[in-house]
């Protein structure tokens, strides 16, 4: 058995591939070739909304979704927008005291991605 793609000799998953073998991963192909077919770019998460809710709303979210959790990242997640844009949301609605925690929410996720 070969690999469809880079035609290498390939062992069965779980088998310990000899020297100048690869492993079958799927779908005839080995790991490598694999995850290069089915690569696609994650998404950005949260994802981004198509359209801006309106500020005074943020900030009434913000707000009500505090009282649950001080999380920024899930209050974020709960508005479907990213920290980012709650905190830009909430700057241009006048607040930017309550943005702070959702503007270092942004840093930690853009540091862990
Ligand atoms: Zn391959």
């Amino acid at each position: 058995m070969t690999c469809h793609q880079c035609g290498r000799p390939m062992v069965p998953k779980r088998h310990k591939a000899p020297e100048g073998h690869v492993r079958h991963y799927g779908h005839g192909l080995c790991s490598r070739c694999y995850q290069r077919a089915t690569y696609t770019p994650r998404p950005p998460k949260p994802r981004t909304p198509r359209a801006t809710p309106r500020q005074d709303s943020v900030i009434d979210d913000v707000h009500t979704l505090r009282l649950r959790t001080n999380d920024p990242e899930v209050i974020a997640a709960a508005l479907g927008i990213s920290p980012a844009g709650v905190a830009e949301a909430l700057r241009r609605a006048g607040r930017p005291d309550l943005a702070r925690p959702f503007w270092q929410a942004q840093w930690r996720l853009r540091r862990t991605a």
